[in-house]
């Protein structure tokens, strides 16, 4: 199959809708990441999908919609859900309802929830009121591979498994939705995302986060969403992040730099001078600039295939809790927090 990649356009996006109507696969930018899309009604078209990503069947999909009536019959929305959907939609903010039986099995994995949510983004949107469809969409990577902020990632790693990529340049936020489970009595943050806990709780009253998020999951324990199964937005090359003032984190990086054959340093802007003339990127000077630029980077690190990245992180709280769950998970948890060696 050959993959065209065409700018956003009304052309384009009438093309892709009709993909859509025919049950074919196509990527589209999001806010977020970039979106591997199919009719998330069509059994058919949603295997697509996974094929295509290589993605495990265990692992569902987030169902987009251009708005919220959209979702009616599909699942049951809750009064937080509704009020959640007022405060932060269109926007980064992925819900876990209950579903009913018009979504296929294969869309939630055979789960009884169903993840819904609907995308801030001008593309994202004219394709979802074009095509009059509710759209399932995983990121448009590779499964194991770290998502895809541009076309250019997704052409990297869909070429010649999909026909149609729309590009809409770079993704504003970088990392995935936050995902919340509204299926408890209290909402639960299952990923984070741009919308943190306590945004939800400022709404919804309150609003707990999965302790999965920044660790490990144990031997045989439930992984509250599959997604924390599986080996996901890695690089090739090991990494470690360390965590604590500019200074104290170049003397950790700088003494394993030197000792390594080929690394890489992700720093904050403000910590670049201190690493001279070593092989240094920038992960921007705040969580949401290093959550723009983190997929990136991770790739250009696979380019130039370093086999050691050590990566100046955040404390993992609040808005930087997206950021650090992605670059723990991309460390296999391999997090070093410098201050507390220090004392
Ligand atoms: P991605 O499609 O790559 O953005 O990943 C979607 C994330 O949402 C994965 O971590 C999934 O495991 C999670 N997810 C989607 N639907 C559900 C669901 N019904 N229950 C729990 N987690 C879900
Ligand atoms: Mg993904």
């Amino acid at each position: 199959m050959t993959t065209q990649c065409l700018p956003v356009g009304e052309e384009s996006l009438r093309k892709a809708a009709e993909l859509f109507r025919q049950g074919q696969v196509v990527a589209f930018p999001t806010e977020t990441v970039y979106g591997l899309g199919a009719d998330a009604l069509n059994a058919d078209a949603v295997r697509a999908i996974f094929e295509a990503k290589e993605r495990p069947a265990d692992n569902p999909l987030i169902v987009h919609v251009a708005k919220r009536e959209q979702l009616e019959g599909l699942c049951q929305v809750t009064e937080t859900a509704q009020k959640l959907m007022d405060a932060f939609w269109p926007g980064p903010l992925t819900m876990l309802l209950m579903k009913t039986s018009r979504v296929p099995d294969i869309t939630t994995a055979g789960l009884p929830s169903v993840a819904v949510r609907c995308p801030n983004h001008p593309a994202a949107q004219a394709l979802l009121l074009e095509c009059a469809l509710p759209i399932a969409a995983p990121s448009a990577n590779r499964s194991g591979r770290p998502s895809p902020t541009s076309a250019a990632h997704v052409f990297e790693d869909m070429q010649g498994r999909i026909p149609l990529i729309l590009d809409g340049g770079a993704c504003q936020v970088g990392v995935e939705s936050t995902v919340v489970d509204l299926t408890g009595d209290v909402p639960c943050v299952l990923r984070p995302g741009a919308i943190t806990a306590e945004d939800i709780a400022a709404v919804a009253g309150a609003c707990t986060v999965a302790s999965s998020v920044m660790r490990p999951l144990k031997e045989g324990e439930h992984a509250p969403s599959p997604g924390m199964k599986h080996r996901h937005y890695a690089p090739k090359a090991k990494m470690t992040v360390f965590i604590g003032s500019d200074e104290a984190v170049a003397k950790e990086i700088i003494a394993r730099y030197d000792a390594a054959d080929s690394a890489a340093i992700l720093a904050h802007d403000s910590a670049l001078p201190l690493y001279g003339t070593r092989r240094v990127f920038s992960l921007g000077d705040t969580p949401q600039e290093g959550a723009h630029l983190l997929f990136q980077r991770l790739r250009e690190m696979d380019e130039l295939g370093v086999s050691l990245i050590l990566a100046q992180g955040w404390e993992a709280q609040g808005k930087a809790l997206a950021v650090m769950n992605r670059m723990a998970r991309a460390a296999a948890f391999d997090l070093v927090n410098v201050s507390s060696q220090d004392s």
